[in-house]
């Protein structure tokens, strides 16, 4: 069977039993409108997919997939022409949905992070990219002193670079006026997380330790 033939089969799966008897009831409500109480940032990599990491079933969680699980800061002042497509998906879930989760989630050997972490050996000259730019909004993870080019491996510098820009992404989230203020009225809480693929492990930013822990 090839790939593609593997999704339908999929899919005729899907349909036959998780559309079956015992999710008939949640299908009425659901066709109506949706209710999730969860938006999830994600990257788009294939290993980290965020309703199998959480066993999470549909309607639950509101997703924003996209390069390295990025949040851009709160610009108000676009002009015709370009395009916010997480901006605005930020604003439906607070302001429509009422979430009262946003997580983002980012993860080891990510692809986007990898481009900023080699960013120096980029030929500026290259052809126009539109990973570069995107990547530029969190690009002050990827600045290390000196002493740690020196003191640190290349992998944990990537590492590190990958944690930091979650939360890059989470301090940009806090500069949309109307996450601030759900955040404020306590009705939103925030959350950072990083799923490391080899293990298979996840962690949750501790803000009081201001570090990632293991989820045991
Ligand atoms: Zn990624």
């Amino acid at each position: 069977m090839d790939v593609y033939e593997r999704l339908i089969s999929g899919y005729r799966e899907f349909k036959a039993n998780y559309l079956g008897e015992e999710n008939r009831e949640w299908l009425k409500v659901a066709g109506v409108r949706q209710d999730p109480k969860v938006m999830m940032v994600a990257c788009s990599d294939s290993r980290v997919h965020p309703a199998i990491l959480t066993r999470s079933a549909l309607g639950e969680l509101f997703m924003i997939r996209n390069v390295a699980n990025v949040v851009p800061p709160f610009e108000k002042d676009h002009g015709e022409g370009t395009y916010h497509g997480t901006s605005a998906a930020i604003e439906f879930a607070v302001n429509h949905l009422h979430v009262e989760h946003i997580i983002v989630m980012g993860h080891s050997g990510c692809g986007g992070i990898q481009s900023l972490m080699d960013q120096s050996t980029v030929d500026d000259a290259q052809e126009f990219s539109f990973i570069r730019p995107w990547m530029k909004i969190v690009e002050q993870a990827s600045e290390f002193t000196e002493h740690e080019k020196v003191t640190m491996s290349q992998q944990s510098r990537t590492c590190v670079c990958e944690k930091r820009a979650i939360l890059i992404s989470l301090n940009n989230l806090v500069s949309f006026p109307w996450v601030r203020d759900s955040i404020k009225e306590g009705k939103l809480k925030l959350h950072a997380w990083y799923f490391d693929i080899k293990s298979g492990n996840l962690s949750e930013y501790n803000l009081t330790k201001e570090e990632f822990e293991e989820v045991t």
